[in-house]
């Protein structure tokens, strides 16, 4: 049976609470959110936390809200909150895409937010999905709060900026005139990522104005394709420009091949599934509401 090191347990109540507990334990105190992967990582001897500070019953954190035109997600929201908000779903439907093909019922129910953008795991949906859409993250320390975007969070696999002594409190994405969507293919249902796409359009007449396209799973830096969103930036919205940003994003990502297959099949993936989130974007931006399956392409 694996059990975890010796741990000391401390409950936050407020966000006060849990930064003044963060500088009592010291750089050897983690944070607990969904415990999806802190716990797993535990009882592997991954990681040996001297302090878990849980902060389950912080209930600002656990909010969705529009404030001045953007959209505001606490870190401790869950996936299937983030799944079941209207408000989500109209401005951003690219997270209700991520969010139906993030793992099953019950790892939903309890990840959060901020603990998959913290994990920084490299094949984490919903890291893309913010690089996508340029989201900011709200990290607070005994100083006050710090807003990064979500672009520049990510120092490296499982590595983000948030220090020692800080928390994640939140994200904040910017409404404005877009359609969004997400794509991915995984080996079955509920899986982690072989590789996925996620994009953000927004036209002026038939040409981009502004493009937003995040990868997952692809060794992309930061989560994100800049070379191909350069590209499609200022010329038509076509099917065949939009394969033409796919080949480039292919191109300038660096998956690794693993258990979920070779590098050349996930290029051609990344190509494949940017292609198709800009597909669906585009249908979207065009009063077109793609079913709600089509997120998903598993392989079996
Ligand atoms: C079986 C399974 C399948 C999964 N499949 C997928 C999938 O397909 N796609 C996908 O994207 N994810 C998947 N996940 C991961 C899931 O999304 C987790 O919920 C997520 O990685 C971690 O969220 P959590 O709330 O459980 O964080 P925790 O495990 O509690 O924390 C993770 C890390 O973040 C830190 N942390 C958490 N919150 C904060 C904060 N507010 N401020 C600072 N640090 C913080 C913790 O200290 C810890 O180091 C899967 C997980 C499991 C168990």
């Amino acid at each position: 049976m694996q059990v975890p090191a010796q741990f000391q347990y401390e409950k936050a109540t407020s966000v006060d609470e849990a930064l003044r507990l963060l500088a009592q334990y010291g750089p050897e105190s983690r944070i607990l959110a969904g415990g999806h992967s802190l716990i797993p990582m535990m009882k592997l001897r991954l990681a040996q936390p001297q302090a878990l500070i849980d902060i389950n019953e912080i209930g600002e954190l656990a909010r969705i809200s529009v404030e001045e035109h953007t959209l505001c997600i606490g870190s401790m929201v869950r996936h299937a909150e983030l799944l079941a908000s209207a408000v989500v779903g109209e401005h951003f439907p690219i997270f209700h895409d991520a969010e139906r093909v993030i793992a099953d019922p019950v790892v939903r129910n309890r990840g959060t937010v901020g603990g998959s953008l913290c994990q920084a795991d490299p094949s984490e949906d919903l890291s893309a999905a913010f690089a996508a859409v340029r989201g900011e993250a709200v990290i607070q320390g005994i100083y006050g709060q710090r807003t990064v975007p979500v672009r520049e969070f990510f120092r490296g696999p499982y590595e983000t900026v948030v220090g020692d002594g800080e928390l994640l409190v939140g994200l904040r994405v910017p409404i404005r005139s877009s359609a969004s969507a997400y794509r991915k293919v995984e080996r079955r249902a509920g899986d982690w990522a072989v590789a996925a796409a996620g994009a953000e359009l927004r036209l002026e007449g038939e040409t981009v104005a502004e493009a937003g396209i995040g990868l997952t799973a692809l060794g992309a830096r930061s989560f994100c394709a800049p070379e191909a969103e350069e590209f499609l930036t200022g010329g038509p919205a076509t099917q065949a420009r939009f394969e033409q940003a796919g080949a480039i994003a292919a191109e300038h990502c660096a998956p690794v091949a693993d258990q979920r297959g070779p590098v050349d099949y996930k290029r051609h993936l990344a190509a494949t599934l940017t292609a198709r989130a800009l597909r669906a974007a585009l249908h979207r931006w065009r009063g077109g509401h793609p079913a709600a399956g089509e997120a998903r392409e598993t392989e079996a």
